[in-house]
């Protein structure tokens, strides 16, 4: 499956969506501290940002903010009609409250889908935005026309980022879905007796071909660096002549995140309005 393929069919349609607007949708990263990670990460998304036709605000905060000083400036970007989307770039800090934080971002504004509301809707199968990960595994899915009423799906991993959210996307599908995580007994016997395996745990390798019957979906969310490259949680090698369908990494989700932050900036716009 290509990610980047679709990522570039994602970006433009947004792109065709913006250019028809009378307004620019904005996106606001609010950073605290300098991780180099997370620089990389903020980069690539005002890169996509000005590419879509958005306007980009980054405040990024010294990491000797106080957590009153940073709600209160949620509370003026919540009310701001020039800022559309907010987004908070994890990690924060750890003497900050991160549920609070996110929490404190308007749910018409939250284009990560993380405060409370918008997982409450996500739950229910009610319109809100929804985590960018999770509905990049089903662009994915839905670009390669795999049908998901009544399929047995594994997920493994169990975040509010990643797992969670795609369970219950999955499951609003029709799917049956297992939700299996590092206290699981027998991740094995799972996999072996299920038709997509999902993988969104940050484990080199952790699913083998022995895991995986012949014509399996294998969505591998997982990114791992070792000795500066990038591994996914599946051994694709060894599995990609075994799978119907295999996510490589890079290449495979991670462009999907971005694309569907870029269709999320969107949606909050329109639900705005
Ligand atoms: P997390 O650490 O919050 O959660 C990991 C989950 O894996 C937990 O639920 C834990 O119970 C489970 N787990 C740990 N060891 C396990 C084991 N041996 N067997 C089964 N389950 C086990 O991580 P996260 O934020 O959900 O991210 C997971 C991975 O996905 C990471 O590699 C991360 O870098 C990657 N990720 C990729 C993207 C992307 O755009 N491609 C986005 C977000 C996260």
């Amino acid at each position: 499956m290509d990610g980047i393929k679709l990522k570039e069919k994602i970006l433009n349609e947004v792109k065709c969506e913006v250019q028809k607007l009378d307004f620019t949708p904005s996106l606001c990263v609010i950073q605290v501290g300098n991780n180099p990670a997370s620089n990389v990460y903020i980069k690539q998304k005002e890169i996509m940002c000005n590419n879509v036709g958005y306007k980009f605000i980054h405040k990024k905060l010294s990491d000797d903010i106080t957590e009153k000083e940073i709600l209160h400036l949620i509370d003026k970007l919540n009310k701001s009609d020039d800022i559309t989307s907010i987004l908070i770039q994890m990690p924060l800090p750890d003497y900050l409250d991160e549920k609070k934080i996110q929490n404190r971002v308007n749910p018409l504004k939250d284009v990560d889908g993380l405060n409370d509301i918008n997982i409450i809707n996500l739950i229910n199968n009610k319109q809100g935005l929804k985590p960018c990960t999770a509905l990049g595994v089903l662009e994915l899915l839905n670009e390669y026309k795999i049908t998901l009423k009544g399929k047995k799906i594994a997920i493994i991993g169990r975040s509010t980022l990643v797992g969670m959210p795609l369970f219950h996307l999955l499951e609003n599908k029709d799917a049956t879905v297992t939700l299996c995580h590092s206290k699981t007994i027998n991740l094995k016997e799972i996999t072996l007796n299920s038709d997509i395996v999902i993988c969104a745990v940050g484990k080199k390798h952790l699913i083998t071909q022995d895991m995986i019957n012949k014509d399996t979906i294998v969505i591998d969310v997982g990114i791992n660096k070792e000795n500066g490259i990038l591994y996914g949680d599946v051994d694709f090698e060894n599995i990609k002549n075994k799978a119907s369908y295999i996510t490589p990494v890079p290449g495979g989700v991670g462009p999907l995140t971005i694309a569907c932050l870029a269709k999320n900036i969107l949606e909050s716009y329109n639900i705005q309005k």
